[in-house]
């Protein structure tokens, strides 16, 4: 299509922007069905260990089985479900079925954490808390084994009501994770102000720890502030042995990556963590070897 110039630049630029508002309408008409007919489904990523690598808990993410475009990523419908506001009813299902599905591992005898993103308009209003506890209570699930997931961006948006909000989850057992971290703005002195349990260090921290000593030096400080405040730091994204080296070295906690494994439907998840605690077994007390 060409480019539009000079004065025709406006009708040209018009209909974009009305083809645009429409496709948004769309997808949100689409995303209302798709709650409707069951085509939200959660794949589980494990975390592990970073010291005996063992299974610590999962990460639920959202997928969509769209009925002609296949499985879509969050990142292509999760903003138009927060702006339409739709985040609250998917983000309640979530939880239900995120809590249920770990509850259902709990009693085969893998005793794993779950944790569930959840968006900063879900902690807009209180109902997050009673869909918190309305999914604990449905599910049987042991509140310790939930962590709910907030990015540092949305902490630091409201943070005196988000503060507040977060207390009021902690209040049901629950711990919290600060997702994204060190990719807001000025969050360190804040961060002590917030109940929080778990750091979730970005992976853009964790790839740039072996570009360049500055990124090396980054991740260090970021390790370090998590240990100050009493936090468990957890890295994301770790994609090769010699950053899951570096953050051993590091003592950073626990991790997450496609290192150790990728998101995966609840039946590969379970057989995941099957594998590994056999594997664990079969090796002894001793701490595996590095690679
Ligand atoms: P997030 O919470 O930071 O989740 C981590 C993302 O990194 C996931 O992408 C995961 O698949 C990906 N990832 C994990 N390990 C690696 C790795 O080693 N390398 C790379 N390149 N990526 C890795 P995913 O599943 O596409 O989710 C993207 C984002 O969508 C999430 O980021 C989260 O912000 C949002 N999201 C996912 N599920 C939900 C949900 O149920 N509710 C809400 N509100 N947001 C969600
Ligand atoms: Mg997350
Ligand atoms: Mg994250
Ligand atoms: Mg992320």
């Amino acid at each position: 299509e060409a480019k539009a110039e000079g004065p025709a630049r406006a009708v040209v630029f018009r209909p974009e922007m009305r083809a645009a508002v429409v496709r948004r309408f769309d997808l949100e008409s689409e995303l209302r069905q798709a709650l409707r007919h069951g085509q939200f489904f959660l794949v589980y990523q494990p975390t592990f260990d970073l010291e005996g690598l063992g299974v610590t808990g999962v990460e639920a993410l959202l997928r969509w089985r769209h009925p002609t475009r296949g499985i879509v990523p969050p990142m292509e419908f999760v903003p138009t479900l927060e702006h339409s506001g739709l985040i609250v009813d998917v983000g309640r299902w979530v939880l239900l079925e995120a809590c249920r599905q770990v509850q259902q591992w709990h009693a085969q005898g893998y005793p794993v954490s779950v944790a569930v993103n959840v968006s900063g308009r879900q902690l807009e209003g209180d109902e997050i808390v009673r869909d918190v506890r309305a999914a604990l209570v449905r599910s049987g699930l042991d509140p310790r084994a939930l962590v709910v997931e907030i990015t540092e961006t949305v902490l630091m948006r409201d943070p005196l009501s988000i503060a507040a909000r977060l207390r009021d989850l902690k209040a049901l057992g629950i711990r919290v994770a600060v997702d994204d971290f060190g990719t807001g703005y000025s969050s360190m002195a804040y961060l002590q102000q917030f109940p929080v349990d778990i750091l979730k260090i970005d992976r853009s921290f964790v790839t740039g720890m072996v570009e360049s000593p500055e990124g090396a030096a980054l991740v260090r400080a970021l390790v370090q502030l998590g240990k100050a405040l009493g936090l468990v730091t957890l890295a994301e994204g770790i994609e090769d042995e010699l950053q899951l080296y570096r953050l051993r070295a590091e003592h950073c906690d626990a991790g997450q990556g496609y290192l150790f494994a990728r998101p995966l439907p609840p039946d590969e998840a379970v057989r995941f963590m099957a594998e590994r605690a056999a594997q664990l077994a079969s090796r002894g007390p001793e701490a595996p070897s590095g690679s």
